[in-house]
């Protein structure tokens, strides 16, 4: 973070042009009160979800809540639509610039085609059936095209550990090649006991839903380490939640071979864990070790807001260690390179446009200057 006496300087469009002393910066200096900061990067979000704000019970735990996402998230057209065009006003408000989207439909595309913010879409898949896996692919590879026709970015990425069998895994992990691939993981405990004894929460969930599970066998470790392989051509990994990540998990990917080509990113998403499961992943442990660190709001279906400040607030309250310059690099630059976007966004470096934010010095209010 840099002194006082400095001066930003940018064009009319908020192209960076340079940061210099103020003795040197001539007139027209804007004097503004609290932290100046580029556009915050939000690396987890599902706009499609917008409608379902306040409409699913907080803190009953995962399983409840992917049951109730399934069993809800139809609605009237006209809602969703509205819903999402509001979520991405609200992002905008809140000095968001740049967002990693789930995608399991093209409701998004109408407003994601007028660029007010950059989005990588991660196109959804989902199948824990083998037998499934080709439909579901073909599915989402359909989806993927009504994205590139528009100009989005996208990419086919698997939803989570617990609902992408090995045959759905083995059709997708081909093109993870030169992108960023994201996955929830270890969002809840019940993920590692799957894995580590095909046990947990999520058979009965399978049951609720009439899903058969007995194609799966348990690797008798976390989930993580499980799966992880199936990753290893992509560029960058975003992995999101990591609430239940162990210290032998990290170890794990610390050792991995081609750990130095590919950069894991681990993205919080903390009002969504308290709002869900009631818990905190323990950041210390991932500071500790050195993980590069995101922040995503996840959606309204699991958030009150879809606010960084607001994720960066919840952080600083439970642990006030930590200084707000490290989180602001966790809401910027590092969610920037997540998504691949760091050329132009993330940083106030010159020639690029990350936006110009204003947060106020008890973290109350944000503004969008530019
Ligand atoms: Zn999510």
């Amino acid at each position: 973070m840099l002194p006082e006496h400095f001066v930003l300087i940018t064009n009319s469009k908020g192209k960076i042009e340079n940061i210099i002393e103020e003795k040197d910066a001539g007139e027209n200096i804007q004097q503004l009160q609290g932290i100046i900061t580029p556009g915050f990067i939000n690396t987890h979000c599902h706009t499609e979800l917008s409608h379902l704000k306040n409409t699913i019970q907080e803190k009953t735990g995962l399983v409840d809540f992917v049951l109730n996402i399934v069993n809800n998230r139809n609605a009237n057209e006209e809602n969703i639509l509205q819903a999402i065009q509001n979520a991405e006003e609200e992002m905008l408000q809140n000095g968001i610039v740049a967002v990693g989207d789930i995608c399991n439909t093209a409701f998004s595309l109408q407003q994601k085609k007028q660029n007010k913010i950059a989005y990588y879409n991660f196109i959804e898949v989902s199948g824990w059936l083998p037998q499934i896996a080709e439909k579901k692919n073909s599915e989402a590879v359909a989806l993927a095209q009504k994205f590139s026709k528009l100009q989005q970015p996208c990419v086919i990425v698997p939803h989570a550990p617990y609902s992408v069998s090995e045959n759905l895994w083995s059709l997708i992990n081909q093109q993870f090649h030169h992108h960023t691939i994201t996955i929830h993981n270890q969002e809840t405990k019940a993920e590692n006991d799957l894995f580590l004894n095909g046990t947990g929460s999520f058979i009965s969930m399978y049951k609720q839903m009439n899903i058969a599970h007995n194609s799966f066998k348990p690797s008798t470790q976390n989930s993580l380490p499980s799966y992880f392989h199936q990753l290893c051509n992509a560029q960058n990994i975003l992995l999101v939640h990591n609430t239940f990540t162990s210290i032998t998990d990290i170890q794990f990917l610390q050792q991995q071979h081609f750990f130095s080509q590919t950069q894991i990113y681990f993205c919080l998403c903390p009002n969504a864990n308290l709002y869900i499961e009631n818990v905190l992943p323990n950041i210390e442990l991932l500071r500790a070790n050195h993980v590069q660190l995101t922040l995503g709001t996840d959606s309204l279906a699991s958030n009150h807001s879809l606010n960084i400040v607001d994720e960066i607030k919840t952080i600083l309250k439970h642990y006030p260690q930590i200084a707000i310059t490290e989180v602001l690099q966790w809401a910027t630059l590092n969610g920037a390179k997540a998504l691949a976007m760091d050329n132009n966004l993330g940083s106030f470096e010159k020639g690029k446009t990350p936006g110009v934010v204003v947060l106020s010095n008890n973290y109350n209010a944000v503004k969008r200057l530019i």
